[in-house]
């Protein structure tokens, strides 16, 4: 029940309406029976500073970032944990004993949920895109020792740049879309985990595939494919994927186990199973 006792943790993005995080949030505290709400707040750019240190003053016991604060927010926060300084991208927050805002990032620990169980080591990687979310996934894809990991992207620019930010921990493949070599990796690949919004449900039209559908041709079945939308579910690449007979995996499980480790940061440890915030949103879905 909401009393004047009950504090809050807040999304904080710009759009946000489109959200999934608050009703799996609500489900995970009233499961742990804490006396806290989790809303999404739409916040500007330019209003961004004076939010965060307006929450600072008020019963705020945590955030969650999205896009597009998630690099913006680092010159806000007092303490960085050594993965969000490394990706460049913070998306959980808490405040410190001294009322200071203490940063993480725990989407490198939901991308490799639904992997753990499978055994990845030393097999050969593909992520699609060169964004915000690619950084995670391969980070993710070194945590779990692929032994290549090429990355596929429209954009030249982001793609050195992303290359260069894992220089000193693994030697990168980047490639452009339309490089030849891309049908060869296809081929070869065990995982391909698609981080372009291509086939989301509010952006594109039906049947959208990331870089085209001549680009999947040489798809065969052995491999898994892992898009990290979760919206519409299955996107057309995972349709197409599981029709050729390959192993698929969708965004939602992402979501929901980056959610449970943000819980765990704001209550120094707390556990949520990860079906009860699954349920909740299929439920809601
Ligand atoms: P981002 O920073 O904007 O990066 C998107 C990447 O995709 C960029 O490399 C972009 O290239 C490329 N791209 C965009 N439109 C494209 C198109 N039409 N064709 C080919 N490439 C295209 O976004 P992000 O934060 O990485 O998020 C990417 C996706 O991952 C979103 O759909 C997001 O919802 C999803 N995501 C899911 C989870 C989860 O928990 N399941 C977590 C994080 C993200 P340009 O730079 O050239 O535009």
């Amino acid at each position: 029940m909401i009393s004047s006792k009950t504090s809050f943790i807040a999304l904080i993005g710009n759009p946000i309406s489109h959200s999934l995080s608050p009703i799996m949030q609500n489900a995970a505290f009233q499961y742990l029976g804490l006396d806290l709400i989790y809303i999404a707040i739409p916040c500007k750019d330019e209003d961004l500073e004076l939010v965060l240190n307006s929450f600072k003053k008020i019963n705020c016991k945590g955030l969650n970032i999205t896009i597009p604060h998630k690099e913006k927010v680092f010159d806000l926060c007092s303490e960085i944990s050594p993965i969000a300084n490394k990706l460049k991208a913070i998306n959980t927050l808490k405040l410190n004993s001294k009322k200071e805002w203490s940063a993480t990032n725990t989407d490198v620990e939901g991308f490799i949920y639904p992997l753990k169980t499978l055994n990845l080591a030393n097999k050969k990687s593909i992520v699609l895109g060169s964004g915000g979310a690619a950084r995670s996934v391969i980070q993710g894809l070194i945590d779990l020792n692929l032994s290549t990991i090429s990355v596929i992207s429209r954009n030249k620019l982001s793609l050195d740049k992303l290359i260069k930010n894992f220089d000193n921990q693994i030697q990168l493949q980047g490639l452009l879309n339309d490089d030849d070599k891309a049908q060869i990796l296809i081929r070869e690949a065990d995982l391909i985990v698609n981080t372009t919004p291509v086939g989301m449900k509010t952006k594109y039209e039906n049947n959208v595939l990331p870089y085209g559908e001549v680009f999947w041709k040489s798809l065969n079945s052995q491999t898994i494919i892992y898009d990290l939308i979760y919206n519409p579910a299955p996107t057309p690449l995972l349709k197409l994927s599981a029709k050729k007979g390959c192993m698929t995996i969708n965004g939602l499980e992402m979501l929901v186990a980056q959610g449970m480790k943000s819980i765990s940061f704001w209550t120094d440890g707390l556990e949520v199973p990860f079906h009860v915030m699954n349920e909740a949103l299929k439920k809601y879905l």
